[in-house]
């Protein structure tokens, strides 16, 4: 009897331990989830305005944040998260690319904490981004109040499609409307442009930049000790990826290059964490867009309705499905200029 009852003080002690490790972050923007010990993800909830997910690592000495989400606030409701936590301090935020959901985090950290993109990503963010927001003031509140008017407007089935999706664009257009009185960029101040160690006591972390993929420059995290990667906008998962800023053939040579690291969790820009079959997922969706734009060219139409063309069955689930047609139109035209040379 006594030695049962000193098995169940012990579980109780094991649990009580569990219970205390301060990883229990709640969010209604993301979901905090515990890699390994002293790797992180935040994945974005759905009808919340993380938008992007974001990658955190401890190497034992410092830690490294990668990606910096959409809304300034969230950005800082993490920062708060990990200021709780017994983390190395945090001396590195990462942007991946240049798009504004991985990036207007960046402000909300110390003048301390060093900004890592590739040197042309900087050149971008410091060029765009004053553009980028006044488009934004101008077109978002209207945005906005359509999708507000759908979701007052909704009578149907909450778990349907056509909801969800307002759901999902819904706090996008918040973020864009409201955030701008208090959005200050941050331009990277340090550049990667091929690859650099942050090692610690703890683990490896590599920064891998082979330019051009998803946007002109991209940069992605690789712990080679844990075989995690995390690969901003170059992977996503049920999505449709945004294709016209990037470089078809360059992206997926990056996929076959991150093919051949053989991790074995892969976290995405946006949508679940998963593994390494996601890369030649993403890879086969390119493929098939590329595929589908030569039978397109060979059609030899004087004049294409992008926007007519149905999702491909097996892609119609994937959220993001606005940017099929102007995927399609993109590959199109990269065919369609290298057919009349
Ligand atoms: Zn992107």
């Amino acid at each position: 009897m006594r030695s049962k009852l000193a098995i169940v003080f012990a579980l109780l002690f094991i649990l009580s331990c569990k219970v205390e490790r301060p990883i229990e972050i709640e969010s209604v923007n993301f979901e905090f989830i515990e890699l390994e010990k002293g790797v992180y993800s935040c994945i974005h909830k759905f009808g919340g305005k993380a938008i992007c997910n974001v990658g955190i690592v401890d190497n034992g000495k410092e830690t490294i944040v990668f990606d910096s989400f959409l809304s300034p606030d969230v950005a800082e409701e993490l920062l708060e998260a990990l200021n709780e936590m017994n983390l190395s301090p945090v001396k590195y935020v990462v942007n991946s690319h240049f798009h504004n959901d991985h990036i207007r985090g960046n402000q909300v950290f110390s003048e301390a904490v060093k900004i890592i993109s590739t040197a042309r990503t900087s050149e971008i963010i410091e060029e765009e981004e004053p553009l980028q927001i006044a488009y934004e003031k101008e077109n978002a509140p209207a945005r906005l109040a359509y999708y507000d008017s759908l979701y007052k407007s909704f009578s149907g089935d909450t778990k349907s499609r056509e909801y969800q999706q307002i759901l999902m664009w819904k706090p996008y257009y918040e973020i864009l409307s409201n955030s701008h009185l208090k959005v200050k960029t941050r331009v990277p101040d340090m550049f990667v442009d091929s690859i650099h160690n942050i090692d610690g006591p703890d683990r490896r972390i590599q920064l891998i930049s082979k330019g051009q993929g998803h946007t002109e420059s991209d940069l992605v995290l690789y712990l080679p000790d844990d075989d995690i990667i995390f690969t901003g906008d170059l992977v996503f998962n049920e999505c449709h990826p945004y294709v016209p800023h990037g470089n078809i053939s360059k992206w997926k040579a990056w996929l076959d290059f991150m093919n051949s690291l053989n991790v074995k969790t892969v976290m995405p820009g946006h949508g679940e964490l998963s593994t390494e079959t996601l890369i030649t997922t993403m890879k086969n969706y390119l493929v098939d867009l590329e595929n589908m734009a030569v039978e397109l060219h060979e059609k030899d139409l004087s004049d294409i309705s992008f926007d007519s063309i149905p999702l491909p069955v097996k892609y119609k689930d994937w959220w993001f499905d606005r940017f099929y047609s102007s995927n399609l139109r993109f590959a199109y035209e990269i065919i369609n200029s290298n057919g009349t040379e």
